[in-house]
């Protein structure tokens, strides 16, 4: 691993930060956590913490000496001085004659001490950072470190590959204890450059940033040199069978089987994210991975996020796939009973009994395919497939020197449900449609930009599909979804764009069918190109959607809705306007199929019935030269309803997600057009 450190960058940011009233030491703090925040060998999703101790003013601009540590939420990657909070340092120092110190006096403590009353929390490991006597610390969880470490002879190796330049601190969870533990060690050897936390990380310090930082990187080199001498040739390939399925088709089924009933058809859902690649099913694949896979977590934080083990599932098949649910249920219910038994194994030694987390696993290692990691959204997802694949490397490199072990199921707990923790986790309520996905075709256009938007901000996770993918990603920009090209008139392109969104998210649960576009023609004359054409798209891409959708909604059993963008023509026709009309006429008697056929499978149908949108199919020259057919003012032909209110692609939008959300209605038809007697349903 290379140095990136730069004497001009390093100027650069005590420049900008000094415009900005931080002082040198803060910028270059910043400076050297955000090369160790953007290696993932090195750190990733909020692990790993750096400090400095320096001077500020107070109020009454008195110098006060401070550490400034890194605060909780904050990730190194990115990290401003906001994030490395201001803490008295004398007081933090005192601490240290104490015998204890709980965990609430500690957070106290820090808290009462900041220079800032509004500064988020102080990292938990802040204690550690302010007994030892360095200006600059820095703490990763190295990946190459953990490797070497996370052995049962550990200590033996790490003594053999940095000699006396590291001091050894044996496994302490963080808090008070490891802080006093690690500050006694390193006085014992004051001339090393670092301390090996073993099984957990390692802390590396100096007089500058530059120091602290580089021998970070010497030592992670140790050891990476260390991972290459007498390598075993790792993961002996167990016999797989030849068909095996895709992800598109096992992530819906893992998606079913990991969602909770929370009663009354509803569904506590995980989003999920699939990864592959040669690394991951070297892992998966190895005729092991039955026992290094579900030994633990390789440093203990990560099990708040991924659990100590991920499920192990057996290999799918194409052609098959009900015996791989089968087994698959199998495997989570194993996984839900473990948890209960370790639950129940180490809770009655908590001073103050805790809570029970949920059962669902968050990552999932399925042979011959790679693997999924899963979240309460797509951010949390991706961290617990980050955190996996970061998990295959260390694992991978520790089988190859040695044996992976890791901290004892005593250890893990004490952790994943240390209220510290907890509390890194932040939980807010859920809106009304979190952890749903949602498909929506024609997402380019104006009511599908804008049912993106009403989905988002309802909590849903978005895929939007448009022929254009570019026009797709822009309706989606910001709002933390995916863009998929689909050309909704080829089956074959539906299925794929489907296939795609199992990949990314696990599967889907609304889906607004709402690609169209109109035709028209006096019907005695119309060419019958026109109208298959019409057909193509205003009919069968319906169905295609559908029945993609609903293949998906019955692997995960969790039912599902339908929604789609009917018209006004479907119920009352406009002269010469056959071509679009009939097709609709059919997508509304579609809609009622669907209802009554899936219905019993918790599967909702419903459309909604809008008129007279500005949009790709009433564009501002078709609204110019109608008004002039009838003689009346734009906004008159716009407002040309009971209401006298132009009707808005927004109205459109409330109106499928109203219907994705009414949990008792199916085969409805919502109008969503100012009123207009004539095409009122009933
Ligand atoms: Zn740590």
């Amino acid at each position: 691993m290379d140095s990136l450190w730069s004497d001009t960058d390093a100027e650069t940011f005590i420049a900008r930060y000094a415009d900005k009233g931080a002082n040198a030491d803060v910028a270059l703090r910043v400076y050297t956590s955000r090369l160790l925040g953007g290696d993932p060998r090195l750190v990733l999703h909020g692990g790993g913490n750096t400090s400095v101790k320096t001077t500020q003013h107070d109020l009454l601009g008195d110098d006060v000496s401070v550490l400034c540590v890194k605060g909780s939420g904050w990730d190194l990657g990115d990290i401003e001085p906001a994030g490395l909070p201001a803490v008295r340092l004398d007081p933090l120092l005192r601490l240290e004659a104490l015998e204890k110190l709980s965990d609430e006096d500690m957070v106290n403590v820090q808290r009462g001490n900041l220079l800032d009353s509004t500064a988020p929390n102080p990292s938990v490991e802040t204690l550690l950072h302010a007994f030892l006597p360095h200006k600059f610390i820095d703490h990763t969880h190295s990946t190459a470190i953990l490797s070497i470490s996370d052995q049962p002879d550990g200590e033996a190796i790490c003594a053999d590959v940095f000699g006396g330049t590291m001091g050894s601190v044996p496994y302490i969870m963080p808090g008070f204890a490891l802080a006093k533990s690690a500050a006694q060690i390193y006085r014992q050897s004051p001339d090393v450059g670092g301390l090996i936390l073993h099984k957990h990380g390692i802390f590396t310090f100096g007089d500058s940033a530059r120091e602290a930082y580089e021998r970070m990187i010497d030592a992670v080199t140790l050891a990476e040199h260390r991972l290459q001498e007498g390598r075993n040739s790792v993961f002996v390939a167990a016999s797989l069978p030849d068909n095996i399925a895709t992800a598109a088709d096992v992530a819906p089924i893992l998606r079913g089987l990991a969602a909770a009933s929370v009663g009354d058809d509803r569904w506590q859902r995980m989003v999920l994210d699939f990864r592959t690649g040669p690394a991951i099913l070297n892992y998966v694949n190895g005729a092991e991975v039955g026992r290094y896979s579900q030994i633990g977590v390789v440093t203990p934080d990560h099990n708040i996020r991924i659990k100590n083990t991920p499920v192990l599932l057996p290999a799918p098949q194409t052609g098959d796939l009900g015996a791989f649910r089968v087994a698959a249920q199998a495997t989570f219910d194993a996984f839900a009973d473990a948890y209960r038994v370790y639950f129940e194994r180490h809770n009655p030694r908590q001073e103050t009994p805790k809570t029970m987390l949920d059962l669902v696993p968050r990552v999932a290692l399925v042979p011959g395919l790679g693997l999924f990691g899963m979240g309460d959204s797509p951010k949390s997802a991706g961290v617990a497939a980050d955190l996996a694949e970061n998990t295959v490397e260390t694992i991978t490199d520790a089988e190859a020197i040695g044996t992976y072990d890791c901290v004892s199921e005593a250890d893990m707990f004490d952790i994943e449900y240390w209220s510290l923790e907890q509390a890194k986790l932040g939980k807010g309520a859920e809106k009304p449609l979190a952890r749903q996905v949602v498909a929506i075709t024609g997402a380019g256009g104006a009511i599908g930009t804008a049912t993106a938007k009403a989905f988002a901000a309802e909590g849903a996770v978005v895929a939007a599909l448009d022929i254009d993918q570019e026009a797709a990603a822009v309706a989606v920009s910001g709002l933390g979804g995916a863009a998929f090209a689909c050309d909704v008139t080829d089956s074959a392109s539906v299925e794929a764009a489907f296939a795609r969104i199992c990949e990314r998210f696990g599967g889907v649960d609304v889906v607004v069918s709402n690609a169209g576009a109109a035709w028209s023609g006096r019907i005695a004359d119309v060419d019958n190109d026109i109208l298959r054409q019409s057909f193509e798209l205003n009919f069968f891409a319906h169905q295609s959607v559908a029945q993609a959708a609903v293949r998906i909604m019955r692997a995960q059993g969790t039912g599902g809705a339908l929604v789609f963008n009917t018209s006004k023509q479907a119920v009352n026709p406009g002269p010469d306007f056959g071509p679009y009309g009939l097709p609709k006429a059919a997508t509304l008697s579609l809609v009622r199929q669907y209802a009554l056929d899936h219905g019993a499978e918790g599967i909702r149908a419903n459309a909604v019935n809008a008129d007279r949108i500005r949009s790709g199919l009433l564009d501002d020259d078709m609204i110019a030269a109608r008004a002039e057919a009838r003689g009346v003012s734009e906004k008159d032909y716009m407002s040309g309803n009971l209401l006298h209110q132009e009707v808005r692609a927004e109205d459109v939008a409330d109106a499928f997600v109203f219907l994705a959300k009414a949990p008792r209605t199916t085969a409805a038809v919502l109008t969503v057009d100012g009123g207009n007697i004539a095409a009122a349903l009933r």
